[in-house]
């Protein structure tokens, strides 16, 4: 069963009379299969997921692109409902919220700030970013009380500015991060793909099959790590990359010294559209 909700109050009445295990998908929407893949781990594991569907204003830029990304909420809704097909005696609330006062109720600037990694790398060129991801998501949190929330490695320091929160804050709930979900081709799914021309689409392959390169490259040993650094350095010649770099997979440190498990973290960037990826490696 699918239940769609608007409003916190709804909710919270809703969530007050649940018993059971609750999984949490928070998105911005527009889904596809890589969204599907956070919701179909949550059914698994989880009687009740709660799905939100909510573009946070906090977390746009005033340059970006808030007013227009895509807002598909019908297509979504089906989406869930044709998933949960599969899953007998389990249920999906939708939380869609059409006002962002459900959720900032008194249009505060109150802001959640998990220092260190939110002000590096994306946060560095996306200055209030991941505050703005770490307010909605500590929200969210908050009305759904999940005991298991799933976010998608695609955002890989998104997923450690939530997992650092959750340990800061000591909240009760499970972070699982979940695999990239990929075209056939490499490109990591994105809801902003849509923005590309089918030229940029051809280009953007770059991106993935750079990580690839990289990544066999280092080919899991710490002393391939400076030849991969040279050829980085090769590589970020061409101005649309924003960065590419080798860090440290838990802190995002650049020191590698001590690191067993690394992760290359890149955006390129064709016209306007900013496209994101990445990749671990364990190292020895
Ligand atoms: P968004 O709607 O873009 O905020 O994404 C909602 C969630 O879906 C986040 O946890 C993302 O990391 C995750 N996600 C987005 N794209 C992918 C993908 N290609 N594979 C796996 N997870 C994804």
């Amino acid at each position: 069963m699918v239940k769609v909700l608007n409003s916190s109050q709804e909710l919270i009445q809703v969530r007050n009379g649940e018993q059971k295990a609750i999984g949490f998908v928070p998105t911005m929407g527009n889904l596809h299969a890589g969204h599907i893949s956070l919701l179909e781990e949550a059914l698994k594991h989880n009687d009740v997921v709660y799905f939100s569907i909510f573009v946070n204003p906090k977390q746009f830029g005033p340059n970006e692109d808030f007013n227009k990304y895509p807002r598909t909420l019908q297509v979504d809704i089906n989406l869930i409902e044709q998933c949960l097909n599969s899953y007998t005696n389990k249920k999906v609330i939708i939380f869609a919220p059409i006002d962002a006062k459900e959720i900032f109720p008194t249009n505060t600037n109150q802001l959640v700030s998990v220092a260190g990694l939110s002000t590096m790398l994306e946060g560095a060129l996306r200055p209030g970013h991941f505050d703005g991801v770490a307010t909605v998501v500590l929200r969210l949190f908050e009305l759904v009380r999940p005991q298991t929330a799933y976010f998608g490695l695609k955002d890989y320091q998104q997923f450690l500015v939530i997992q650092q929160m959750v340990v800061d804050l000591k909240l009760p709930i499970k972070i699982i991060g979940m695999p990239i979900i990929r075209e056939s081709n490499g490109l990591a799914l994105s809801s902003r793909n849509q923005y590309l021309s089918a030229e940029e689409r051809e280009v953007s392959l770059i991106l993935s099959r750079t990580l690839s390169k990289i990544g066999q490259i280092i080919d899991h040993k710490k002393s391939n790590v400076e030849k991969a650094q040279s050829e980085i350095t090769h590589v970020l010649k061409d101005s649309r990359w924003n960065y590419l770099e080798i860090r440290d997979a838990g802190t995002l440190s650049s020191d590698l010294t001590h690191s067993t498990k690394i992760t290359l973290l890149a955006v390129f960037q064709l016209g306007t559209t900013r496209l994101l990826d990445n990749m671990q490696l364990e190292i020895q």
